[in-house]
């Protein structure tokens, strides 16, 4: 079985389904994630690991920079906040 291209965009939507390559029940993000090219379906980051791992690398350097950045807005909202 030839393994379809993979590509990382925004999942808007789905967040509990069947990955479309190992045809496992996955839990995944809002925000990025893996797709088929040519379907756009959904892969877990686990499938990604085995057949594109540099995609996966991408990824999750842009999980760690979205938690990052999260984390920065909350601290400034706290620094902000009046103190009562
Ligand atoms: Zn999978």
């Amino acid at each position: 079985m030839s393994i379809p291209r993979l590509v990382i965009a925004r999942n808007t939507g789905t967040r509990r389904i069947l990955c479309a390559l190992c045809n496992k029940r996955r839990d995944f993000t809002l925000g990025l994630e893996l797709f088929r090219v040519d379907t756009m379906e959904l892969v877990c980051w686990l499938c990604g690991k085995e057949h594109a791992s540099d995609l996966v690398a991408l990824l999750s350097l842009g999980w760690t920079a979205s938690s990052f950045a999260w984390e920065h807005k909350k601290a400034q909202e706290l620094s902000l906040a009046p103190l009562n």
